[in-house]
Order: C-alpha cells, then structure tokens, then sequence
C-alpha cells in the first residue's frame, strides 16, 4: 500500500454530500429492496465516475489504493468505501471515505475494521507497518521490537481485509519487484508495488 495524498475535494462535492447521503440513510431505513445508485451528475454520468478520475489523477496516478495493481483499469475499477454505506450511511459521499480501488481488493465488501490503514493518513509509511518478503513476494506484518502491538494488529487486519497475499498476488510481486530494482526512478509510476522503492 502505497503511501496518497489526497487533493482538495471538488466543491460540487463539498456543496451535496450532506444530502445525497442523508437522501441514502433515508432509503435505506425504510428497508424492502433499495438498491444502492450512485447520485447522477451531468444528466448522463454518476458522480462515482467523476470522483474515481478526480482521484486516479490526483492521488494514486492510476493504481489501486490498496494492493497498487496498474494500470488499474486491467483489473476493473470501482469506488471504494472505505467505511461501507451500508453501515455507514451518512458517509456514502464523504470524501475522505472514498477510494479508488481494484477488483479484487473490492472483495473486501461490506467487511470494515477499525484496525484498516488508511493510505492517505499523513502518519502512514508502508516500512512503518509492513516489510516485504522478497522471496516469497508476500508483505508481511513488521514484527520489530519497536512496533506497538497496536501497529501489528493494523497491519495484520490490512493485509487480511484486502487479500493483499492472496491470488497470485505474492508473484505477481515477485516478477514485478524485479522490474522495478532495474527500472528508473523516473519510471516508478508506471509499475504496480511502488511503495517497495520507497525508502
Ligand atoms: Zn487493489
């Protein structure tokens, strides 16, 4: 998982997601079979659309939030939530609350710990809770003395939640970890798992 900043949020954004998601909360507690629709922007388009390349653009520069898949679109995109609407109505178009993210981390679902990193927290480092296992190509959680059981426990439900060892993911790492050991630094932005160059 790669260390995000997130960009301000677009104003239009800012100005409607009290009442979409009141409007959402609102469905949903009348229960029977609402199914969930993201709000409609532009007449033609969904405003999930306009956030996932606002997003993709702006703070992953086209890969997963999550696993760092690329180019994101191979493996199918949706808009995660990170707290999910289902439980957490009121958050269903809080900007902070959304991430763009590969199919396969989608998997995740409705799950959601408090334990979950979140990439964009300003505290967060990938070396801080994880280490890579080049020869298994499998991240595993930082057990260093000096880590709190409380950062362990973060990184273990991480990489849980998000399957990040499951799949064929460990090789794809692998193959991909010795690409990157030869490519430019320039160019890291252009493969998947760029947080293992970050030192
Ligand atoms: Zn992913």
């Amino acid at each position: 998982m790669k260390k995000q900043i997130r960009p301000a949020q677009p104003q239009w954004l800012a100005d409607n997601y009290k009442k979409w998601a009141t409007a959402w909360a609102k469905l949903q507690k009348k229960g029977g079979t609402f199914q969930w629709a993201w709000h409609p922007i532009h007449k033609v388009e969904r405003v999930n659309k306009e956030i996932t390349k606002i997003l993709l653009d702006g703070m992953t520069q086209g890969h997963c939030s999550f696993c760092d898949a690329f180019p994101i679109e191979t493996t199918g995109v949706t808009l995660e939530h990170f707290k999910p609407k289902s439980k957490y109505p009121l958050l269903a178009y809080t900007w902070n609350n959304l991430y763009p993210c590969c199919n396969k981390c989608q998997e995740k679902g409705d799950f959601y710990s408090w334990l979950l990193i979140n990439p964009d927290n300003p505290r967060y480092d990938f070396w801080d809770y994880f280490i890579y296992e080049a020869s298994s190509g499998m991240i595993l959680v930082n057990e260093a003395e000096d880590k709190s059981h409380l950062d362990r426990a973060r990184a273990f439900a991480t990489i849980k939640i998000y399957g990040l060892n499951d799949h064929s993911r460990p090789e794809m790492r692998k193959r991909i970890y010795k690409q990157l050991l030869k490519a430019d630094p320039a160019d890291y932005k252009d493969y998947a798992y760029r947080f293992l160059m970050d030192f």
